[in-house]
């Protein structure tokens, strides 16, 4: 077993009782427990509260830039295809700024965990409304609430290849551990889609709003998440009741790194440069070294 500060880093600056909190240390539990260790993974974020957490978690991080994060984890994930590479976003982030990237990683299907830290808000631009704010959210940009009909990630995910997909709540620490885990050991592009309450710019939905609605899918009677159909349906459930757990997963779908010719021969780094490049290289090393 791992030692429990194996991942311990500098103090997060959230704000007390943030949903980004219990995120962090789920993800450390799962980590340690899966005896994953901080040299076998790579996080990436874009921009946001919790795209902070590469500097709260000791190991590989790279804090890029706003919606950029999954295209920068591809090309880390095919430079070097041993590293189990983690995106974390928010929603305007993951979804809005890089909704595009969102629906395209998922058609190739790489093998990289996408943590959405989901608060309905913008919180680090102070609460304007986001893609999954509901329909008519009051902020100060949207005074009279919000007209945008709020994006459905699950479903969108179910439509465009993912193969693992799940809802965590960050007010169930012991359930998210679990999730994680599993969604750490499946190979392919996964989506945990995370309810995170922001408890300073949304005061609408708080972690009671969110225990009045969720329940657990895992165990419920009949729920076969290798059905896409089933999938769908619990994708479109929102409002009084809010399913969470593993709601769609298929196995054995090859990832895009699977598939890609040139790294037959192991990852990238590891492979001799050829003629070209090393007389490319040389020509510029004196500049990088
Ligand atoms: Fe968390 Fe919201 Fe504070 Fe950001 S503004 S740290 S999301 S509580
Ligand atoms: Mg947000």
């Amino acid at each position: 077993m791992l030692d429990k500060s194996i991942y311990a880093a500098e103090k997060p600056t959230w704000c007390p009782g943030c949903g980004d909190f219990p995120i962090l240390t789920a993800l450390q539990r799962a980590l340690i427990q899966l005896e994953i260790r901080p040299h076998e993974i790579m996080i990436v974020s874009g921009i946001g509260c919790g795209s902070k957490l590469p500097h709260y978690i000791r190991c590989n991080g790279f804090h890029s830039i706003h919606g950029r994060a999954l295209p920068i984890s591809m090309g880390i994930k095919l430079a070097n295809h041993d590293l189990k590479v983690i995106a974390v976003t928010g929603d305007g982030d993951g979804y809005g700024i890089g909704g595009n990237h969102f629906i395209h990683t998922m058609r190739r299907n790489p093998d990289i965990l996408h943590i959405v830290e989901n608060n309905q808000v913008y919180g680090l631009t102070k609460g304007q409304y986001s893609p999954t704010s509901d329909y008519g959210y009051v902020t100060k940009t949207s005074p009279e609430g919000t007209i945008e009909f709020a994006f459905n990630p699950i479903a969108v995910a179910l439509s465009s290849g993912a193969t693992f997909i799940a809802r965590g709540f960050s007010g169930d620490i012991k359930h998210l551990t679990e999730l994680l885990k599993v969604a750490l050991q499946h190979k392919g592009y996964r989506l945990i889609d995370i309810l995170q309450p922001c408890v300073t710019f949304n005061l609408q939905n708080t972690y009671d709003w969110y225990k009045e609605r969720i329940y657990k899918l895992d165990g419920e009677e009949g729920y076969d998440p290798t059905k896409r159909e089933m999938a769908l349906r619990k994708a479109l459930e929102w409002g009084e009741r809010i399913p969470i757990g593993i709601i769609y997963k298929a196995d054995g779908v090859p990832t895009f790194e699977d598939q890609v010719p040139a790294l037959k021969d192991g990852p990238l780094f590891r492979q001799p440069l050829n003629r070209k490049v090393r007389r490319e290289w040389e020509l510029i090393k004196d500049d990088y070294l």
